[in-house]
């Protein structure tokens, strides 16, 4: 069994793929070809953004966001300990440090609540969660909520919170293209939206990709110009630091033709999850996805909390042994990680974070997963619980 099947997905578009990709060949147009356009124009309509700019990876999407608005050294940006590294990282390539807030146990997602305890403290205004050691010498920019395997954030909370502060908010949408807040796309919460296509993602190419979303055209141009080493009015024409951000024009071929398929395939992942939740239901000590009323998530993962860690390993040992893989977003917090050590937080300092990063276990989840494989994990979990 796979964890992600994308060899089903791709028996579905094969044609499709191959004459988008031929077209590629034919035209010649490897850097910036007709295709990156076509995706930005499409995918932009989809999630209800003015703009669009496709790059190098959802890593880049956020660094490239972060250009737009000067971050560097002394600046501080707001997210979450319970996500990918990159968040946090792109922040940190800058020269910028990230504080952490604690998560909401129930969503895995940024808490809102604990984003205002976080900035009252970092005003010096109590001392209830732990802060960065250099914290008194930084400046506080923006949030970055993640909305993490594919549920929004709580943006109405979040929003309320970054414009009294006069910070701006970035939505890492790496997992969650595809999902929905209160009748809002993902991708298009934030000031800026950064999404990634690596190939597991919810929307994926067959390498790596990203794209940033904004209503701003302002920040949008300068996006553009920093995904090509700060372009102006010419190639040679340089005025201010970039990078080599851009997406392969084949990438984009790739993605067209995904993007054919993708609405089914956010349907079909919806069947998928609720099928999950009906055949789990009741089991002991384990809780299954909670999704607010209102939210849609795009199920990039199925991720469960088990009652403790010893059921999560006897559990996770009985689905390997019948062949069937399980994953753990994520081991340890961003907090506890060797290349955030000169942060200075300690363990402790995130128990919700801590907590899950002991007791959540991902399942199989991609469109194509059957009602008989399903069973066969569920009955496997149910035996082993
Ligand atoms: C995957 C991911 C990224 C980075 O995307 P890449 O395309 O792999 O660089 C960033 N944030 C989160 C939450 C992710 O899951």
């Amino acid at each position: 069994m796979q964890f992600v099947d994308l060899a089903s997905q791709q028996k579905r578009i094969k044609e499709n793929i191959d004459t988008r990709i031929a077209n590629v060949l034919s035209h010649g147009k490897y850097i910036l070809g007709p295709e990156n356009k076509e995706v930005e124009e499409r995918l932009a309509a989809y999630v209800g953004s003015k703009y669009a700019l496709a790059c190098s990876s959802g890593t880049d999407a956020l660094v490239l966001a972060l250009m737009a608005y000067g971050i560097g050294p002394g600046d501080a940006i707001l997210t979450t300990p319970f996500t990918f590294i990159a968040t946090a990282e792109a922040a940190s390539l800058l020269g910028a440090t990230p504080i952490f807030v604690d998560i909401d146990l129930k969503t895995f997602n940024i808490d809102p609540v604990k984003l205002e305890e976080t900035i009252a403290a970092f005003k010096g205004k109590n001392n209830s969660v732990a802060l960065p050691v250099n914290h008194a010498s930084l400046t506080l920019k923006g949030v970055i909520p993640v909305d993490l395997f594919g549920l929004c954030a709580d943006y109405d909370a979040i929003r309320e919170i970054t414009e009294r502060e006069k910070l701006f908010l970035l939505e890492d949408a790496a997992q969650s293209m595809g999902g929905e807040y209160k009748g809002r796309k993902a991708c298009s919460l934030g000031d800026i939206g950064c999404t990634s296509f690596f190939p597991a993602k919810p929307l994926g190419c067959y390498g790596d990709g990203g794209m940033c979303f904004t209503d701003d055209k302002a920040k949008a141009d300068l996006m553009f110009s920093a995904s090509i080493h700060g372009t102006g009015k010419s190639q040679y024409d340089n005025v201010i630091i970039g990078m080599n951000g851009r997406f392969d024009t084949i990438q984009a071929a790739v993605l067209l033709a995904k993007f054919d398929i993708f609405e089914d395939e956010v349907e079909l992942r919806q069947k998928v999850a609720q099928k999950y939740t009906e055949l789990l239901a009741g089991i002991k000590g384990l809780n299954t996805p909670y999704i607010p009323e209102g939210y849609k998530s795009a199920w990039a993962q199925y991720s469960i909390l088990a009652d403790n860690n010893e059921q999560r390993t006897k559990i996770r040992a009985a689905l390997q042994e019948k062949g069937i893989p399980s994953a753990v977003y994520y081991p340890k917090p961003l907090n506890m990680q060797t290349a955030f050590e000169s942060l200075g937080y300690k363990l402790g300092d995130f128990p919700v974070s801590e907590d899950c990063s002991d007791r959540i276990f991902s399942l199989p989840m991609h469109p194509y997963l059957t009602e008989a494989e399903q069973g066969l994990i569920v009955d496997i979990i149910s035996r082993n619980s």
